[in-house]
């Protein structure tokens, strides 16, 4: 007899994430990560990830005519496959350009040498539909709308459906970066007019980063088969056609990040979508009686936000000192991000993760320490 029984266990802190990923994952997901090791090409573990693929094509609410493609990667892999991917030669890709992560999309045009119609619009502001549809009227060799749906820079939410339907009426195919609400806030790919949305597992999930993937309408993926492939490694059309044809993935996934993952998913389809979105707008309100109580503004009207994601100005108190605070945080189990705003001062507050609105006050008891501990005073100034 060769199996022999190993006993692992290990005690960890639970840390309060407020960053905008990896997010704070439960016990469970954490326990998950210790399995038998195994070969990812064992019928046992590749049907563990067509399980994973279907159940993140549900999360969305997609039915056989959607499928979700996995890479292995952080977030970022899903802008290089969707933009090298979909846009064939000779055509062109028009981004909404209101944040960091679609000018991140609009650099990999650029890389990959793709013709961009790259349509700036103020990082504080919602796009102008009418300028959308104009740009698309202008441009009749658009094949891709590329829009973020919640900029993670800021909090701003884009209006996805919206988008789409404008995308649709010039035959473009819409490609949404869900990467910060999916899991999170409830969307419907036919309802939502989503032909691709993508994101990780260390998002919304509230698993462990290792694994993106796109979920993309199947006759819209099929039809790239004639495209050019750009890239050997990140190209849709290979991984999903080898996946299908081979019921398993072509290359050495992350074996332990996936089954976090399903764990993870099972772990949201227990909660429910409604619940769990519900239980992110309680922490949203949470975080915006707490700065309020320290005086603190944030950038943006509560009405163009997503509730996930709050940008705060620094005060005007020269004690403020945003890495001291951080590092105070830090020590006491909280971690805050600096902002993503070129010419803006700020802090992001993320709430992402298996959190609840109390854990949010008490991060904010943390913050008033370090605020005390700091000597500025509160309601802090502007
Ligand atoms: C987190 C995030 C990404 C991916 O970032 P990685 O650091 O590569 O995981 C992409 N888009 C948005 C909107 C995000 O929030």
């Amino acid at each position: 007899m060769v199996l022999k029984e190993q006993k692992i266990s290990k005690t960890v802190k639970r840390t309060i994430l407020l960053n905008p990923g990896p997010s704070s994952t439960t016990e469970t997901v954490k326990a998950s990560l210790i399995q038998d090791d195994i070969c990812h090409r064992e019928e046992e573990f590749a049907k563990i990830v067509r399980d994973v693929c279907d159940d993140l094509v549900k999360v969305v609410h997609g039915k056989d005519d959607y499928t979700a493609v996995l890479f292995a990667g952080s977030g970022t892999i899903n802008i290089d496959v969707a933009i090298s991917s979909l846009v064939p030669d000779g055509k062109k890709a028009l981004v909404i350009n209101n944040g960091a992560y679609s000018q991140r999309a609009v650099d990999v045009c650029n890389f990959c040498r793709i013709p961009v119609v790259d349509l700036k619009f103020d990082i504080l502001d919602l796009p102008d539909l009418a300028k959308v549809e104009n740009a698309l009227k202008e441009n009749p060799d658009v094949a891709v709308v590329y829009v973020v749906h919640q900029e993670t820079g800021t909090g701003l939410c884009n209006p996805l459906k919206e988008i789409g339907a404008i995308a649709h009426k010039y035959n473009a195919v819409l490609v949404s970066d869900t990467t910060s609400t999916y899991g999170i806030i409830p969307m419907n790919v036919y309802d939502d007019n989503i032909d691709f949305c993508m994101a990780s597992s260390q998002k919304g999930l509230n698993a462990f980063t290792g694994v993106s993937f796109l979920i993309g309408k199947t006759s819209e993926i099929e039809k790239t088969k004639t495209y050019k492939a750009r890239s050997y490694y990140t190209n849709l059309w290979r991984q999903y056609d080898y996946f299908k044809k081979n019921k398993q993935l072509h290359f050495t996934p992350p074996v332990q990040i996936i089954y976090s993952l399903q764990q993870a998913i099972k772990e949201h389809f227990a909660e429910g979508e409604q619940a769990k979105y519900k239980r992110f707008m309680d922490g949203f309100k949470a975080v915006r009686e707490e700065m309020t109580k320290l005086g603190f503004q944030d950038i943006l009207p509560v009405e163009k936000q997503t509730g996930l994601v709050v940008s705060i100005k620094y005060p005007k108190d020269p004690k403020f000192d945003f890495g001291k605070i951080h590092d105070f945080l830090y020590k006491n189990g909280v971690t805050i991000y600096p902002g993503k705003i070129a010419d803006l001062d700020t802090f992001r507050v993320c709430n992402l993760g298996c959190l609840t609105a109390q854990d949010i006050r008490d991060a904010f008891k943390v913050l008033a320490d370090a605020l005390k501990e700091c000597g500025v005073a509160t309601p802090v100034k502007y």
